[in-house]
């Protein structure tokens, strides 16, 4: 019984490389090499494990302006089937409500599919809104935060486990579905050049724009978003304390670090 999963992948500014303007309080993003946000390729691994053992396809969607091209080669060289990705000027500005409608709308182009995957959440917005936002689009049952997806025999009905803080949770749910995948809970296989290679000459990342998605303008970007951000108040100041082992004996400055941390409350033994 082979699934035909969807995933949303993101690209976004390396936020380990971003410092944030201390006069406008906003990140410096000039310079900032982009990335497949990390969490996505999680996502991204769970729908091609799940592609390994049932069979069927995976295509990666994203809104995103055309140099997330990058992104969608580097996922298809993960071994991905297909990439598609939605960009247009009317796009920019968007907050999640504009971005889930779009990524919704791509996903209803598409049209047969069993299984929508999402990352838990983004490394430069990180609402965590747009995997529950595309359900609701849809109206299709969501469930996030999966560690683990089963597909009964039956065929249409997945079973996918969950994680709480002290717990693990189980449901039942009909294809088709959404699912958010907990962070870290895969690692991302390697990309292989040959598979990136092929992609160039044999499976080119369709671009479609708002005519393609026949969406009206005003349900996109900017002009499609009723969130405002009036403004950020302040950069929080980490304060930063720098004591120094002084000695030698690599032993003794194990138990030294060990018992600092232990003092300052980040470590519980
Ligand atoms: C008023 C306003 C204006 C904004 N203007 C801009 C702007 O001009 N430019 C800009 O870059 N951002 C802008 N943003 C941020 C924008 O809202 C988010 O980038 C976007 O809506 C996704 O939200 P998120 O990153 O928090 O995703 P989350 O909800 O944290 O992401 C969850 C998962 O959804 C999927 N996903 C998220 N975004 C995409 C996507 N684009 N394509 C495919 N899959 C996706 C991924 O699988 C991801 O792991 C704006 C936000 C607001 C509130």
């Amino acid at each position: 019984m082979p699934l035909d999963i969807i995933v949303g992948i993101k690209w976004v500014p390396n936020t380990t490389a971003v410092n944030i303007d201390p006069k406008t309080g906003t990140l410096i993003r000039e310079g900032i090499p982009s990335v497949v946000n990390p969490h996505d390729l999680t996502a991204v691994e769970m729908a091609l494990k799940l592609k390994d053992k049932y069979g069927g396809s995976v295509t990666a969607i994203s809104m995103a302006p055309p140099s997330a091209l990058a992104g969608l080669e580097h996922v298809i060289g993960m071994g991905v089937d297909r990439g598609i990705l939605a960009s247009d000027r009317a796009f920019a500005g968007a907050d999640t409500l504009a971005t889930s409608y779009v990524l919704a709308k791509v996903i209803e182009k598409i049209g047969r599919f069993d299984l929508v995957i999402m990352g838990h959440e983004t490394i430069d917005s990180s609402t965590a809104h747009i995997g529950a936002q595309v359900a609701s689009w849809l109206n299709l049952p969501y469930v996030y935060y999966v560690v683990d997806a089963v597909l009964e025999d039956d065929g249409n009905t997945l079973e996918v486990t969950r994680i709480l803080e002290n717990a693990y949770e189980k449901y039942r749910i009909r294809l088709p579905a959404v699912i958010s995948i907990a962070m870290h809970t895969f690692n991302p296989r390697r990309v292989r050049l040959s598979e990136k290679l092929r992609a160039k000459m044999e499976k080119p990342i369709e671009i479609w724009s708002i005519k393609d998605l026949e969406i009206d303008p005003n349900c996109a970007g900017l002009r499609g978003s009723p969130t405002v951000v009036s403004g950020i108040d302040f950069v929080p100041k980490v304060p930063r304390k720098n004591e120094v082992f002084q000695g030698s004996d690599p032993k003794e400055a194990a138990r030294w670090l060990l018992s600092k941390l232990i003092e300052e409350g980040l470590l519980d033994l």
